[in-house]
């Protein structure tokens, strides 16, 4: 289960709030699938294709967990670490 207990700054003791976001640029993904799909259309074809609107498609799905202070806007990231195995 996730943790939902507040964190507490460490600069202010002010109450942190997680804030969950893309991990990417959506530009720069939203970029990639259509530059994707643009090869595989065209020119160079799905050899290039492929990759890129795989690689787009994670870079959207891909988010970001950060905890940012109320109140003097100090973030963290939040960093799972799969220690098993
Ligand atoms: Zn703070």
């Amino acid at each position: 289960m996730a943790t939902t207990k507040p964190i507490i700054c460490t600069l202010c003791n002010g109450e942190m709030q997680l804030y969950t976001g893309p991990r990417y640029n959506k530009k720069f993904s939203g970029g990639l699938i259509i530059g994707g799909i643009f090869a595989t259309c065209f020119w160079i074809g799905a050899v290039l294709g492929i990759p890129l609107i795989v690689m787009g498609l994670y870079m959207t799905g891909s988010k970001r967990h950060l905890w940012v202070c109320k109140d003097c806007n100090t973030a963290i990231e939040r960093v799972e670490i799969n220690t098993k195995g």
